[in-house]
C-alpha cells in the first residue's frame, strides 16, 4: 500500500520556482533500485542555492531538494544492498536532477550509495555531510601532492562554514599547523577550539592579488574562489598546492600564471558530486578515523526539518556556523 510521507518539493511556474513543505506518496518517488527511509539530512551551500532559487541548481521540476542523506534501506533490488542496511548518499545529481534528502523517503540508484562506515552513526554522517566529505577530499588531494605537516602552515578559507570547519578539524588532528581565515572574527574561539593555530580576518584576502606575494602556506583549502583564492595562490610556498572546491566569494579567478610558472605551485579542483564510489569509500572511512568526533559535535548543531527554508537563506548570507544536522520527523 502506498504510504504518505513529508517532503519539501520545489515546483516552477511562470513566476519562478517555489519550495513548499508537503505530503507525497510512493507514486512520487523517482526511478531507482533502492528505497531508503531517510533518517538524517543536512544543509549545504548548494541546498541553499537550490531551495531559494538564487542559482539554477534544480534541473527538473517538481523535485525534492537535499543533496545528501543517511538512512535505512527499506527495499532493494540492488545486489549490494538489502533491507535494513544503513547507507549514506552524497551528490550524483541528487537534490538537483533527482529527488533528494528533504523527504522521509527517497528512491535512488544503489550505485550512488555508500554503506555507513563502522564507527559513525547516521547522525554523525550528516553532521559531516557533503561539506565534510568534500573537506576530506581536499585533505586527500593535499596529501597526494605531498604536503606534510613539517613543511609549514596550511591555510583554510571560509573556516566558519561547513567545509572549512571540518577541514580545520581534520587537518589539526593530522598534525598540520592550520591557519583559518574568516569574515567572522567573533568566531575566533570556535575556530581555535576546532584546532586552528591561528585565525586571520579574510579582509586581508579581499583586494586584487599581486602576481606573487610573500610565501606563507605549504598548502591551502579554498571554498571562496575570487580574489580570496587569487591571493592564496600568490602566497603559496614554492611547490605548494591548493585544493579548491567552492565559490562562496565568486566564480571568477583573477590570477596570473606567475605563481604556477615561477613557484611551481599546483591547484587541485575538487568535485564531490561525481567522485567515484571507490574515492567516496576511502573518504568516508578516513572521516571515521581522522575526524575527532567530539569536535564534530562541537561544530554541528540540530536544525528542525520545518526550519530548512529559512536556514537555506541564512547559509547563503553566511549566517550559518559549522554543520546543521536535520533529523527527519
Ligand atoms: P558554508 O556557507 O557553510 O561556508 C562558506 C563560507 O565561506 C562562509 O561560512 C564564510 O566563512 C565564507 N564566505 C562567505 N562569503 C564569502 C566571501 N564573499 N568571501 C570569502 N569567504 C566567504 O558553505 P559550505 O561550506 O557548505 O560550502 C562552501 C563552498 O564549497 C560553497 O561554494 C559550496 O558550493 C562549495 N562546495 C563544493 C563542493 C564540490 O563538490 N566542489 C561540495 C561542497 C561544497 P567565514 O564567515 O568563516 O569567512
Amino acid at each position: 500500500m502506498s504510504e504518505r510521507f513529508q517532503a519539501y518539493q520545489i515546483g516552477k511556474n511562470d513566476d519562478g520556482q517555489r519550495c513548499t513543505l508537503t505530503q507525497l506518496d510512493d507514486s512520487d518517488l523517482m526511478e531507482g533500485d533502492v528505497t531508503v527511509r531517510v533518517e538524517y539530512t543536512t544543509l549545504n551551500y548548494k541546498d541553499g542555492l537550490a531551495m531559494t532559487g538564487r542559482s539554477p541548481v534544480i534541473r527538473k521540476f517538481p523535485l525534492t531538494p537535499g543533496i545528501d542523506f543517511s538512512g535505512t534501506v527499506v527495499a532493494s533490488e540492488h545486489a549490494d544492498f538489502k533491507q535494513g542496511d544503513q547507507v549514506i548518499l552524497n551528490g550524483f545529481g541528487v537534490g538537483e536532477a533527482h529527488s533528494g534528502g528533504y523527504a522521509q523517503k527517497a528512491r535512488v540508484s544503489g550505485d550512488w550509495l555508500v554503506p555507513l562506515p563502522e564507527g559513525l552513526s547516521m547522525r554523525q554522517a550528516m553532521a559531516i555531510g557533503t561539506a565534510g566529505y568534500t573537506a576530506m577530499l581536499c585533505v586527500m588531494a593535499l596529501e597526494d601532492h605531498g604536503v606534510k605537516p613539517d613543511q609549514g602552515d596550511v591555510l583554510v578559507t571560509g573556516a566558519s562554514g561547513g567545509v572549512g570547519s571540518v577541514a580545520v578539524a581534520i587537518l589539526s588532528k593530522l598534525g598540520y599547523r592550520v591557519v583559518a581565515t574568516t569574515g567572522r572574527m567573533n568566531e575566533k574561539d570556535y575556530l581555535l577550539g576546532l584546532g586552528a593555530a591561528d585565525v586571520i580576518d579574510r579582509a586581508g584576502f579581499a583586494e586584487k592579488a599581486r602576481p606573487l606575494a610573500k610565501e606563507l602556506w605549504s598548502g591551502a583549502i579554498d571554498v571562496a574562489g575570487g580574489n580570496t583564492l587569487a591571493n592564496v595562490l600568490s602566497q603559496l610556498k614554492y611547490g605548494g598546492a591548493a585544493a579548491i572546491c567552492g565559490l562562496a566569494e565568486s566564480m571568477s579567478l583573477p590570477t596570473t600564471v606567475a605563481p604556477f610558472i615561477l613557484r611551481g605551485i599546483s591547484m587541485y579542483g575538487i568535485d564531490s558530486v561525481m567522485a567515484s564510489i571507490e574515492k567516496r569509500k576511502v573518504s568516508w572511512t578516513r572521516l571515521a578515523a581522522d575526524l575527532d568526533l567530539q569536535l564534530l559535535e562541537k561544530l554541528s548543531f540540530d536544525l528542525d526539518f520545518a526550519d530548512l527554508a529559512q536556514a537555506a537563506e541564512d547559509i547563503l548570507d553566511g549566517k550559518i556556523r559549522g554543520r546543521a544536522v536535520v533529523k527527519l520527523p
